[in-house]
């Protein structure tokens, strides 16, 4: 059973009212974390949590509610109204930059970072939290510069805080849905119809997790099942069993993470061994673990309970036998897919969606390139739009790349300018 998180926090700014197993409150709490705000989190049912909701005029039935230390009280319609509310910086203070980031993961970020102290004047479009992919993991090891590992929300403070020192604008719960070349650059759209334009645009959208795709299973989103969420979701998993699906690094990071506050973690991996997919770093730290267990060739078929998951049936593979199991907690870590859907067909892409660039577009699309000249690294077949990290074809996959690639695509847009 899962421990009532009310003592948690007890100081926190902010306390939020919710149903434990409702996923609005998860998609809240999720938000919240990775925003790196601190909350507590009161069940409606509880004495606190039924006495606040009185004082701010709410039932139980308004839940998820967020009350402030200040006394204003919010019942949330969407995300970009949370953020302003929280306080995050929502709205653009310009209408034109020298440069455009798309996307607050390590490649965007450091490409801000680049941008800004070079003396650019530099925005960056984020549509959910600072810090993608390499936010939610617990424990990077293999970045340079940190011998002993950096948590993903830690390497993000540190980035988010390193880019406004030199001026980065970053801006929160824009997600943007078209980009047109213009007479001077460029114009980014955004969903709820913001529009910036600038001389030149980084694409670091990165990749978006897959999910499991099974009906009985996606049911439970949020109340039992999730995606990519170790960090926030743990404190809750105390003492329980967690079942994790995937058998990449960020899988067994998480194994790692949660073997030191779940009773038992049982990973669940498709592959006959861990070494197809992972680093041999972390099988041998996962080894070492007594309360991790690797079942392989493995995969879960179906999921059931009332209101939250209850119970896992699960497939052997190899002979097709099947198994119920009971399980309160399923995190799942099962690969990404290229965060380019809102881009035009004038962008190139591999088979698998991810952007063509550079040298890259001659070997693979040769005639997506238009101009005399060939294209600078890292430019897209969209000349003066640069892409960086995940998002791109043939990257490696790893913070250190996108990284690099982020702060190596603010050197090109400087040379595209000047040019
Ligand atoms: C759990 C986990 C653990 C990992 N551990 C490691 C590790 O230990 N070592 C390592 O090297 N790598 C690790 N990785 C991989 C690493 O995190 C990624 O390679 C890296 O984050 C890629 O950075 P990126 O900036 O290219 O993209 P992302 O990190 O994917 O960031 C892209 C950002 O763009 C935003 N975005 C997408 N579309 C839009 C849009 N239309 N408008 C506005 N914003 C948008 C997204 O919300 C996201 O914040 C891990 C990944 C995961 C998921």
């Amino acid at each position: 059973m899962a421990p009532t998180p009310q003592d948690e926090h007890d100081n926190a700014e902010l306390t939020v009212v919710a149903d434990m197993w409702s996923p609005a409150c998860t998609a809240i709490r999720t938000f919240l974390a990775r925003n790196e705000i601190t909350c507590r989190w009161v069940q409606p049912s509880h004495p606190t949590g039924q006495k606040l909701l009185d004082e701010h005029g709410f039932t139980a039935e308004d839940t998820p509610v967020l009350i402030a230390s200040d006394g204003r009280a919010l019942k949330p319609t969407g995300e970009e109204q949370l953020a302003e509310w929280v306080g995050l910086h929502t709205k653009p203070t310009a209408d034109d930059y020298d440069l455009l980031i798309v996307g607050g993961g390590p490649a965007g970020m450091a490409a801000a970072l680049y941008g800004a102290s070079e003396g650019l004047h530099t925005i960056l479009l984020e549509r959910w939290a600072i810090g993608g992919q390499a936010g939610l993991s617990s424990d990077i090891q293999n970045y340079l510069g940190f011998p002993d590992g950096i948590s993903g929300s830690d390497l993000t403070d540190r980035a988010r805080r390193q880019a406004a020192k030199f001026g980065a604008e970053l801006v929160i719960s824009l997600q943007a849905d078209q980009l047109r070349p213009t007479d001077h650059g460029f114009a980014v759209h955004c969903t709820d119809d913001v529009t910036v334009t600038a001389r030149s645009v980084i694409i670091a959208t990165g990749a978006s997790f897959r999910t499991l795709d099974i009906p009985s299973v996606d049911k439970f989103n949020g109340r039992g099942v999730f995606y990519f969420s170790a960090l926030t979701e743990a404190p809750l998993c105390s003492g329980s069993d967690v079942y994790i699906v995937g058998g990449a690094n960020s899988a067994g990071q998480a194994a790692v993470y949660f073997s030191s506050c779940a009773r038992k973690v049982i990973m669940l991996v498709r592959a006959d061994s861990l070494a197809v997919e992972m680093s041999s770093y972390l099988i041998e730290q996962i080894a070492s673990i007594p309360t991790i267990e690797v079942r392989t060739s493995v995969e879960v078929v179906d999921a059931s309970g009332d209101t939250h998951l209850e119970h896992l049936t699960l497939r052997d593979r190899k002979t097709g036998a099947v198994e119920e199991v009971p399980a309160t907690w399923l995190f799942a870590f099962i690969g990404a897919n290229p965060a380019t859907g809102w881009l035009d067909d004038s962008f190139a892409r591999d088979d698998h969606g991810y952007l063509l660039t550079g040298p890259d577009i001659a070997t693979v699309d040769a005639a997506a390139w238009h101009l005399e000249r060939p294209p600078l690294h890292l430019e897209t077949t969209v000349p003066g739009v640069f892409a960086a990290g995940d998002v791109r074809a043939f990257n490696g996959h790893r913070v250190a790349a996108a990284v690099g690639e982020g702060s190596m695509a603010v050197m090109l847009v400087h040379k595209f300018l000047h040019d």
